[in-house]
């Protein structure tokens, strides 16, 4: 059976010191809670640190991003080989601001979901449909897409974890409901049974993301589909970030 997963995407904030000091505060207050996965994403800067500072915890390494090759002329860019070898366990793929602002498709979500996978690392890949989108009553379409293109032709699905996104929830303080986010949750969840069959579709864990905080959790994890958290903004502040930790889980 799946276990609970809370995963905080620190973006592009924090230097080494300020990362050290975050990474070392919630190893002390997130040490005790067991039986689920928690992931530190900091900044590429941060990574080599904050795996010192964890190391022998129960507290993992994730990537914020990553390129499809293993290596070569792609001047900027960093190699699941790199990431694995700096100790990553987890890495996000196709977050909407990669989507937004770095023109990333469905396409290159595959491709970097697939390489992941081949180098031993655990993908997040993002999903989630915009404001406009959900206006229009077209929710599912996108999402489905996003879901079906980002892993088409991949070999170990159950071994993916996704993230339902709601676009206008990221950093804007307006989470989804509980209903409206279980409603995407057990969606996707579907598609992963038409795919691979019932019982390995219920090993999946699917995060919700969008401004969660550790007062709003509490409603959304009670949710059947909803196995944890992709945390921007509450995860760059350790008591925020456990006490989100903390209701999670407790509920599940
Ligand atoms: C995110 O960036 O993945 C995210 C969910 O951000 P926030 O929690 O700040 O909405």
């Amino acid at each position: 059976m799946r276990k609970w997963i809370v995963a905080g995407n620190w973006k592009m904030h924090n230097t080494v010191a300020e990362s050290i000091a975050l990474a070392e505060a919630i190893k002390n207050g997130a040490a005790k809670f067991q039986g689920g996965k928690i992931v530190l994403a900091p900044p590429f800067t941060a990574l080599f640190h904050v795996s010192e500072v964890i190391k022998g915890t129960n507290l993992l390494l994730g990537a914020q991003n990553v390129h499809n090759e293993e290596k070569g002329a792609f001047t900027g860019e960093i190699s699941p080989v790199m990431l694995k070898d700096i100790g990553c366990t987890y890495v996000i793929i196709g977050h909407s601001e990669r989507r937004k602002y770095f023109h990333e498709q469905d396409n290159n979500v595959n491709l970097k979901v697939k390489k992941a996978l081949t180098t031993g690392l655990i993908p997040i890949m993002c999903v989630g449909e915009t404001d406009e989108e959900r206006l229009k009553g077209i929710t599912n379409d996108v999402v489905g897409r996003q879901v079906k293109q980002g892993l088409k032709e991949v070999e170990k699905i159950d071994s993916v974890v996704i993230a339902y996104e709601p676009v206008w929830a990221i950093g804007t303080g307006k989470v989804a409901t509980a209903a409206q986010a279980q409603e995407v949750h057990a969606f996707i969840r579907g598609i992963l049974k038409n795919i691979l069959g019932s019982n390995a579709a219920d090993d999946v864990c699917i995060l919700y993301g969008g401004s969660v905080t550790k007062n709003n959790i509490g409603d959304l994890i009670s949710m059947a589909d909803i196995d944890g958290a992709l945390v921007g903004g509450a995860s760059l502040k350790a008591d925020e970030f456990i006490g989100i930790i903390k209701e999670i889980a407790g509920k599940k």
